[in-house]
């Protein structure tokens, strides 16, 4: 089956109660037993509801995983992942990572006997050098944020699978759409469904997928154990959002596109980093492993002033000032002040953070409106 036909119909089926042919909210705790352990599938709602079970299955299809687990955001999908591990265990991350995911690895689970290891994949022979017997996982994040580096999965789950480490990719960014990571070596897909899956910006959630049966156990047993779930409405809302992730995808690509070549052509715009360019560092790995580029793109400003950059991401109508991404909205963001503030200054530069870059997460409004507020916001 086509991606846009599994997009709309995997995991769903009209309602066997009513013919509902949308999946119900079913916002219930608990369901009634016909006598002890005779039931309909559902006992308790942290464990499994109707809503939330069709969404898990709908994601599984997308992903070409076998087992879906939504989560009450991203971070607490990462936060099942990393409960796979024990004291002792050793991950090897990406160093260009979201800000979130490097908080939870570092104050919440180094504390735990576990440990990180932060290292620039776009050169995998950096993995290698820090391969060891007690690697169990490598934390993949492609493309990255915001300097939208590429990683190569096939080539990082070649060295996970020859030391025996599971391969996690955070693969937000690109979304099923556009990368397949379990196709390319993955053992789980991790996704902050609050980006574009939902793609609304009206709600917080995560997901894991696998094709995994041992790996979805394990993940079922944590996510029922620790209880950080996804709740019905929400479910629901990601449902109605799916049905829509491959045409807004398109759109999102289409008009990125044509946004990065205006900011390349710019007089007042330094550099673009938006992995479609030719001469972007990464673009092969990035046509071999995406099937679009998508519409997250970051650009530094001439002479690299602070003030510049700020004057533009307020004069900017339309592109709205605002943390998140994969809406259908535009938004824009200055990582050096936002995102990446708590990072000192000498550190964010060495990624390429400086205080003239802006972050575009580019919506599917008409593009010559969008054009049309950037080049009045740069002029
Ligand atoms: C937003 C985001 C997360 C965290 O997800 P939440 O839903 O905000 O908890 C993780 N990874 C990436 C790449 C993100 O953009």
């Amino acid at each position: 089956m086509k991606f846009a036909t599994k997009a709309i119909h995997e995991g769903v089926s009209p309602d066997p109660a009513t013919g509902a042919i949308m999946t119900p909210i079913y916002q219930t705790s608990t369901y009634v037993q016909e006598g002890v352990g005779n039931h309909k599938g559902y006992e308790y709602s942290r464990t499994l509801n109707p809503t939330r079970h069709a969404l898990e299955k709908n994601l599984a299809a997308i992903e070409n995983g076998n087992f879906g687990a939504c989560f009450a955001s991203g971070l607490a999908a990462i936060d099942c992942v990393i409960k796979m591990l024990n004291p002792g265990d050793e991950v090897i991350s990406t160093n260009d990572l979201y800000g979130g995911s490097y908080r939870i690895f570092k104050t919440i689970f180094e504390k735990y006997g576990l440990v990180f290891h932060f290292v620039d994949m776009t050169d995998v022979h950096h993995i290698r050098e820090k391969v060891n017997a007690n690697t169990k996982m490598i934390w993949v994040e492609t493309p990255t944020n915001p300097m939208m580096n590429i990683i190569d999965i096939a080539a990082v789950a070649e060295i996970a699978q020859s030391v025996g480490a599971l391969l996690c990719v955070d693969n937000t960014f690109a979304t099923p759409y556009l990368q397949s990571p379990l196709d390319l070596g993955a053992d789980i897909v991790m996704h902050s469904v609050t980006k574009y899956l939902g793609g609304h910006s009206d709600v917080i959630m995560g997901a894991l997928v696998t094709k995994n049966e041992k790996i979805a156990q394990e993940i079922y047993r944590i996510q029922n154990s620790s209880g950080a779930v996804a709740g019905p409405m929400d479910s629901f809302l990601v449902l109605r959002g799916i049905k829509t992730l491959h045409l807004r995808m398109e759109r999102h690509s289409e008009n990125g596109e044509k946004i990065a070549h205006f900011l390349a052509k710019h007089p007042k715009v330094e550099q673009v980093y938006w992995p479609g360019f030719p001469d972007h560092p990464n673009h092969l790995v990035a046509a071999k492993q995406m099937r679009g580029f998508g519409g997250m793109i970051s650009f530094t400003l001439k002479g690299n002033r602070l003030e510049d950059a700020l004057r533009v991401v307020e004069r900017v109508n339309l592109f709205a000032l605002a943390e998140s991404l994969g809406g259908v909205e535009s938004l824009i963001g200055h990582p050096a002040t936002m995102t990446h503030a708590s990072i000192p200054k000498e550190e964010r530069e060495k990624s390429g953070v400086v205080d003239s870059l802006i972050r575009l997460s580019v919506g599917i409004e008409a593009v010559e409106d969008l054009l049309e507020d950037l080049e009045n916001a740069l002029g």
